[in-house]
């Protein structure tokens, strides 16, 4: 795929154009799927980071499946302050790295950073608005969720578990059909979750539950790892809903935690702003430019989603799902990107203006 230049609105881009994730494109081609599978996997990306904050919560910082049959204070505070934790790790670590002490200035940013100062903004400032939704809302909301599923797993109140009995709930010690369905599932999360999130997301982008609901999230124009889990507590609920898909298929409370957290975690960290955070350079005097070795990038932006702050009307799921393009509202990023999404929107507002009283904002 050929490198273009990055258009002028943005100082950096990925590759463009964007192209669907292969699981999410038809016909489906296994060997592509297969590669892609392998390369979303790779050591310095927002997944890894994903699984690994969800292996240690699950190890270290959860309940017992056998404690959480009953729901006490103990647990349940244990389990809020992890997440509370969590997101000042992803969320706040991450704006004082990028955002307050700039360690790699503007490099790898796709554009300006988060507005001051704005009257829309509670307490005038986007950042504070944004912590204030996250830290008020998103984390007790998405912890109640959780708790929720832990007292599910607790009791045995999956689907999974009343089908195949005290067999069902996969865990690793299960033997060996169980471990590969342990691993298939773990694959299978990020793909469920992009797509659910895609679904959830484009409802909320219609008529009124945008209006009332989802236009909080759209206060961010150019986005910053707070951003991510700022939005109206309704959107909380609908968002970390994810987890009723645990109540269906067998699964083991860490692929539950894992869903959770690509709330916890990969939101701020797709809202970044920035393609990636250097981390350091990889052994001492090697390739590099300045005679060092090369520099270590942890891939986290979601310029995808970026374009969706940029332009509302497109990319309302991810890459791995196939929603934007069966809407024919797929922003691949380029300048012919633009005019056809910017068509797209003229022709949702001329439907928007034939019937607004029946259908608000209609696809
Ligand atoms: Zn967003
Ligand atoms: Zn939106």
């Amino acid at each position: 795929m050929a490198r273009t230049v990055a258009p002028a609105k943005w100082a950096f881009t990925p590759t463009l154009p964007l192209r669907t994730a292969p699981i999410a494109r038809r016909p489906l081609d296994p060997v592509a799927v297969a590669r892609h599978m392998v390369s979303v996997w790779q050591p310095l990306s927002s997944r890894v980071v994903i699984l690994a904050t969800s292996f240690m919560a699950w190890i270290w910082f959860s309940p017992t499946v056998t404690e959480a049959a009953t729901i006490s204070p103990g647990w349940v505070a244990e389990v809020l302050i992890r997440n509370y934790v969590v997101v000042l790790g992803s969320a706040g670590l991450t704006h004082l790295w990028l955002y307050t002490w700039r360690r790699q200035g503007d490099e790898l940013g796709y554009s300006r950073p988060p507005a001051r100062n704005k009257r829309i903004f509670l307490f005038g400032d986007q950042v504070k608005d944004n912590m204030f939704l996250t830290l008020v809302f998103a984390v007790p909301i998405g912890t109640a969720w959780e708790v929720v599923m832990w007292w599910s797993y607790g009791n045995g109140f999956n689907l999974s578990s009343s089908l195949f009995g005290q067999d069902g709930p996969l865990t690793w010690s299960g033997g060996w059909g169980h471990r590969l369905g342990f691993v298939a599932l773990l694959l299978i999360v990020p793909v469920y979750s992009n797509n659910h999130f895609g679904v959830v997301h484009w409802l909320l982008h219609r008529g009124p539950l945008y209006r009332h609901i989802h236009a909080v999230h759209h206060k961010n124009v150019n986005v910053g790892p707070w951003s991510g889990l700022a939005m109206h507590p309704v959107e909380h609920v609908a968002l970390f809903a994810d987890v009723w898909l645990f109540l269906l298929v067998p699964s083991s409370p860490l692929h539950m935690l894992f869903a959770v957290m690509h709330h916890h975690v990969g939101a701020p960290l797709s809202h970044t702003g920035f393609d990636g955070i250097y981390l350091g350079r990889r052994g001492r005097n090697r390739d590099g430019a300045d005679g060092r070795g090369p520099r270590l990038k942890l891939r986290v932006g979601d310029f995808h989603h970026q374009l969706h702050h940029r332009f509302i009307e497109c990319n309302y799921g991810g890459l791995e799902s196939p929603l934007d393009d069966s809407l024919g509202a797929f922003h691949d990023g380029t300048p012919a990107g633009d005019r056809r999404i910017a068509e797209r929107r003229r022709r949702l507002a001329a439907e928007h203006r034939r019937r607004p009283a029946t259908t608000g904002r209609a696809h």
